[in-house]
């Protein structure tokens, strides 16, 4: 990479789509639908449309009175994202759809179904002010955050294609009525630094785990939380009392490398954002996941291996910790590639013998460039 990117952590204020129901608590929702010169009980239905039959037609809203649907539709549903296209591989399993918001900006999300579950990996800023000089996302800039309905609306459009029974795949249960196949997994390793658009990022995580209709339903354990270690945010989502799964974006255990691959790192260090990681899993008991690419002759060598097996068992060996290796998927023109086989097979080695849970992430999506963080929402 030429010159280094600034960081950016205040999003510019511009663009702010209008607000939507999904933007809006249940207590807001009843009191927005009484002013609107509604009964309260209509936020109820409402609800129950958008979150447990993800239907946006307001033809399919049977037990509103015709007259009320359209202006209903238009106050509280407005269109937050329009899709430019949808991309499928892996026999359709894997969908990426490339989305337009309302003030023109891009973004997208990946649906992966897989025989046991289905995970969404959602958006949660147009663009990207941490400056990862191996991500896509990184290299254009942050051009806004996405507000909560925003990034619920691209879980929901996940359910309704699910739903639409668009997706192949799944376990024998799929299609047999009340089984209904649904997004169980949501990871937050779309376009964007989640942390960095905190109140969206937590409003979205309520409105997804807040039990239907009101909600989606989702169980917080299924949601990822992903980050390049923005250590004040890691350290308030430890006192939200919400069993989310922290992910840390780590990819170099000494600060000399890490300063480079993810610039943050000159903010809050490597001891810092690991006792971050640490400190969390202490408080959750959750596993924290320690997120680290692989570039071939860069952070892949044995030696980093161990290094990186000491920094995290020096914090504890009580199964705080999984390292989830991903093979670099290289952005356009990039000058780093993914490691070779055989010097991956030996870094999992060398973390594995030292005791440290590690696991090769799969590479879902390569084709349509669907892996996370390689979201670049070209034209
Ligand atoms: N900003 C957050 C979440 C978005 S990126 C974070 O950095 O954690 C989600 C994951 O994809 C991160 O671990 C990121 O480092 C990784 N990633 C980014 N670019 C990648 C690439 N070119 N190949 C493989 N993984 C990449």
């Amino acid at each position: 990479m030429s010159e280094a990117l600034p960081l950016v952590f205040d999003a510019p204020r511009r663009g702010k789509p209008p607000t939507h129901w999904a933007d809006l608590n249940p207590a807001q929702r009843r009191e927005a639908v009484e002013a609107a010169g509604h009964r309260a009980f209509r936020a109820r239905q409402l609800s129950a449309h958008y979150f447990e039959g993800f239907r946006s037609d307001p033809d399919e809203w049977t037990d509103l009175p015709i007259g009320m649907r359209a202006a209903l539709r238009e106050k509280f549903f407005p269109e937050l994202l329009h899709e430019i296209k949808s991309l499928s591989a892996d026999a359709g399993t894997t969908v990426k759809t490339l989305w337009r918001l309302h003030d023109g900006s891009r973004v997208e999300s990946v649906l992966m179904r897989y025989p046991d579950r289905v995970t969404m990996c959602v958006s949660s800023q147009a663009g990207c002010g941490m400056a990862c000089p191996f991500c896509a996302t990184g290299q254009g800039g942050l051009q806004r955050n996405l507000t909560t309905a925003e990034i619920v609306d691209q879980v929901v459009d996940g359910e309704r294609r699910l739903d639409r029974g668009e997706i192949p795949g799944g376990t024998a249960r799929s299609g047999s009525g009340s089984h209904r196949d649904r997004v169980s997994n949501v990871v937050f390793m779309g376009m964007g630094e989640p942390l960095a658009n905190y109140r969206a990022v937590m409003g979205a995580v309520r409105q997804l785990t807040t039990p239907t209709p009101d909600g989606l339903g989702m169980s917080a354990r299924g949601i990822t939380v992903s980050t390049v270690g923005l250590v004040p945010r890691m350290q308030q989502l430890a006192t939200e009392g919400l069993p989310v799964t922290l992910a840390l974006s780590l990819h170099a255990p000494d600060d000399e490398l890490r300063d480079e691959l993810v610039p943050v790192n000159t903010r809050w260090n490597v001891e810092e954002v690991v006792d971050a990681a640490w400190e969390y899993a202490k408080v959750t008991r959750r596993r924290v996941s320690i997120e680290y690419i692989l570039i071939r002759d860069i952070n892949d060598q044995a030696f980093r291996a161990d290094m990186l097996a000491k920094v995290l068992r020096r914090r504890g060996t009580w199964g705080w910790v999984h390292v989830n290796l991903i093979p670099l998927n290289p952005t356009p023109g990039s000058k780093w590639t993914a490691s070779r086989r055989r010097d991956e097979e030996e870094f999992v080695r060398r973390l594995a013998a030292r005791g440290v849970p590690v696991t090769v992430r799969d590479t879902r999506g390569r084709e349509i460039d669907g892996a996370c963080g390689q979201l670049a929402a070209q034209v």
